[in-house]
């Protein structure tokens, strides 16, 4: 059982007066693996392992989201991003806890220092959905979990590193906090006169659009920092209307908005698929950022793209997008100074 998604986290923790309508949504999230095989009728041989599976990481899907996957098709896109498998049982050589060495990156509670100018602060240990791929399937949320005053041990890293400019929400899923919480955290950093970034790295506004609310809204861009926003989206059939329509309500608040995909084994493994991707994120207003090669983490290894099929699918990119258009194809390899783009 994965403890660490389950840890408390900011929503948690007593802040929470009333539930907005994307906190309900959470609450209500398809957790438990026969649920999910009765609601999209999918074929019961595959439930026993999906059980197992859903004990080293949990199941986690927000029901809006599922309806986005096609009943009765196990190998939907969608469905496979989240759907617990025999397969993560396997021990995979050159697979690991912790590939990326963030340990050595965790420099105070909840903060990782990976690059010059720029931290990243685990906000929250939780996610709105449990990615089965997932680089922090692993993490030790529990070691990196401070309250808002717990934050000061971080606010105090960065106020006395004047290079770093730039700050990151990431988890976790940053925006499973509660906008209070959020500003408050927010005001620390603005505090810092060299920090001049804010950056926020979320899969909510794709799976649960409705995160995106006019509380969000006000502390993201009201704000002297200048707004940043990643979604993470694998696949073009995740951007729906409601994505579209929140990602009108940043842009109309002058956020910048980007993308990260992950290269996956039968989700988006093909040109095709990728290039409606880039096209769907840009008719969203979103710019494709990074392609990223699969972090190899004990449990995913399914879900790896052989190099020469990666190498193929990439320029067939290039040819078939303007580019602009054409995410940034990396690895992010322990120790580097910075994400490691893959050439061809
Ligand atoms: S949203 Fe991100 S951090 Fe959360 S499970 Fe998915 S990949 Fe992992």
């Amino acid at each position: 059982m994965n403890k660490q998604l389950h840890a408390v986290s900011p929503t948690d923790n007593g802040l929470l007066i009333t539930k907005s309508a994307w906190q309900q949504a959470l609450i209500d999230a398809i957790t438990e693996p026969e649920e999910l095989f009765e609601i999209l009728k999918l074929d019961k041989q595959h439930l026993d392992k999906a059980k197992l599976a859903s004990q080293l990481f949990p199941l986690r899907v927000p029901r809006s989201f599922a309806t986005l996957m096609q009943a009765g098709n196990i190998n939907d896109p969608l469905l496979q991003q989240i759907l617990p498998l025999g397969a993560e049982l396997n021990i995979s050589n050159n697979y690991q806890q912790d590939p990326l060495d963030e340990t050595a990156a965790n420099k105070a509670p909840g903060l990782l220092h990976k690059y010059k100018n720029r931290v990243l602060l685990i906000v929250t240990s939780s996610c709105a959905i449990n990615c089965r791929y997932c680089f922090r399937r692993h993490f030790a949320y529990d070691d990196n979990n401070p309250s808002l005053a717990g934050w000061q041990q971080a606010i105090d890293y960065i106020q006395q590193d004047e290079e770093i400019t730039e700050v990151i929400l990431s988890g976790g899923d940053p925006l499973l906090a509660p906008d209070r919480y959020l500003q408050q955290l927010h005001d620390m950093i603005s505090a810092i006169p060299h920090v001049k970034l804010l950056r926020i790295h979320s899969r909510l506004p794709i799976v649960l659009p409705e995160r995106i609310n006019e509380e969000f809204l006000n502390w993201f861009s009201n704000s002297r920092l200048k707004p940043v926003l990643v979604t993470h989206s694998n696949h073009p059939n995740e951007i729906s209307e409601d994505v579209r329509q929140a990602m009108q309500r940043l842009k109309h608040h002058g956020v910048t908005l980007l993308n990260q995909s992950v290269l996956l084994r039968g989700i988006n493994d093909d040109a095709i698929t990728l290039t409606k991707l880039s096209q769907r994120l840009f008719a969203a207003d979103i710019l494709p950022y990074y392609l990223h090669t699969l972090d190899k983490v004990q449990g995913t290894a399914h879900f790896a793209v052989k190099d020469s099929q990666a190498t193929s699918i990439y320029q067939s990119l290039l040819a078939n997008l303007p580019g602009y258009l054409v995410p940034r194809f990396v690895t992010e390899i322990a120790g580097q100074a910075s994400k490691s783009p893959i050439f061809f």
